[in-house]
């Protein structure tokens, strides 16, 4: 997308609004699919709850994407936008049997992340096939919010737990048609990746009846000018290799699936806001925007890094800026920034905002969260108005306070 039209964007929809790029997402995703087209059977599910307008569920629809989910009411959105049950797969953490249950009955993948459900799904449903989330227990990166594999995640059932689930199916009956992992939003290195893909594959083999291997997500896509990202082509050469391998062992025909949320919409994204306020202080010249945490909470929630563009000003001088919010609280975007010339007025865009940042908004401050743009075939789509005030109103409910005249003490 070029300056001009996300200008435009801003001009037609007003601020603050996000905005994606379908050919971005769309060559992310033949980026994945052709690293991987050495393998026979391949299946890309979308991570739903990066970025769920479904819009952009029926983009992924277009290109013969499944889902992930995590909720029913991600499942339902996914119906909604046209997907067939069948193409949805379900990984949630920590939900009822009932939901389980319900989600089932609507046909999608079940895909199961503690023993107890499992034995408790499998003792009253045992035609029902299940995959199940393995925790290979490897770390991926530092940050122990965004590492899922190692020892002290709730997600996932231990590796070394695979014992009894072999006694579960065994004496449910139940068939176990997938073997799952899932470890982390930054696995950075390769390396990293087979060596708990040899993991599953090792958990594989005590499974006889599986029709796929769901190697999750954990792709890194760059937020900064020299973040390396996770590369695609040399996963795609040696895990293609391996799996092919592994498929001869194995004796029957599997699918290779893969669940990115992150590196399918990320770079998509694009997050315009005004500036309402240029203020000096002693210390620093903070740049306020009509935007805050509300909006977009990565850097105050992860400490994440987004790249922020005065498309205003492009080629001005660049001096530093402490970027915050609107939000009467602690709201900071950026701080000590270089960013070319702010003035008041001028349109500031955050880059890498389409995963995890509308879908995480709220209406802190009684805000109303922003509108949605899809930028498709060289036009701007509206995919979602900005909320109103009738919005804020629309589930409460106002109740008839007798107002006392006078006050009893
Ligand atoms: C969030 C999530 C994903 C997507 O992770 P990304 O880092 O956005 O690619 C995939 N699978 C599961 C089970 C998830 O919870």
């Amino acid at each position: 997308m070029k300056t001009k039209d996300l200008l435009a964007i801003s001009e037609e929809f007003g601020t603050p609004v996000y905005v994606y790029d379908a050919e971005k997402i769309e060559s992310q995703y033949k980026k994945l699919t052709s690293a991987f087209k050495g393998v026979k059977q391949l299946k890309i599910n979308y991570a739903v709850k990066a970025l769920s307008n479904i819009s952009i569920l029926k983009l992924f629809k277009q290109l013969n994407s499944g889902l992930d989910t995590v909720s029913i009411q991600e499942v339902q959105l996914g119906l909604a936008a046209g997907f067939q049950a069948e193409d949805i797969i379900y990984t949630p953490n920590g939900v009822s049997l009932k939901e389980i249950e319900n989600v089932a009955a609507l046909g999608c993948q079940i895909n199961i992340d503690n023993l107890s459900i499992l034995e408790q799904f499998g003792t009253k449903h045992p035609g029902v096939p299940v995959c199940i989330r393995i925790n290979p227990h490897v770390m991926a990166g530092g940050n122990a919010n965004i590492s899922v594999g190692h020892i002290d995640s709730k997600f996932g059932i231990s590796i070394h737990q695979i014992p009894h689930i072999l006694r579960i199916v065994e004496n449910t009956g139940m068939h176990i048609n997938g073997i799952h992992m899932h470890t982390g939003s930054d696995i950075l290195d390769v390396d990293v990746f087979l060596y708990a893909s040899e993991i599953l594959f090792k958990a594989a083999l005590q499974f006889s009846n599986l029709e796929f291997i769901d190697f999750g997500s954990g792709f890194k896509v760059p937020y900064r000018a020299h973040d390396v990202e996770t590369d695609i082509i040399e996963l795609g050469r040696k895990l293609t290799k391996r799996f092919n391998a592994f498929e001869k062992e194995y004796g029957k025909p599997l699918t290779l699936a893969f669940e990115p949320g992150k590196y399918l919409v990320s770079e998509a994204g694009n997050f315009l806001v005004n500036v309402n306020v240029v203020k000096q202080t002693t210390s620093t010249v903070f740049a306020s925007v009509d935007s805050g945490f509300n909006h977009l909470i990565r850097p105050m929630l992860y400490n994440s890094h987004h790249n922020i563009v005065n498309i205003s000003n492009e080629i001005g001088r660049e001096r530093f800026y402490t970027v915050v919010g609107y939000i009467c609280e602690t709201d900071t975007f950026a701080t000590n920034r270089r960013i070319s010339e702010i003035s008041e007025g001028d349109i500031l865009c955050f880059k890498n905002a389409g995963a995890y940042c509308f879908s995480m908004a709220s209406n802190y401050n009684s805000r109303y969260r922003p509108a949605e743009v899809l930028w498709y075939e060289g036009k701007a789509h509206l995919i979602r108005k900005r909320e109103t005030l009738d919005n804020l109103l629309e589930h409460q409910v106002i109740i008839d306070l007798k107002q006392k005249a006078v006050i009893e003490n």
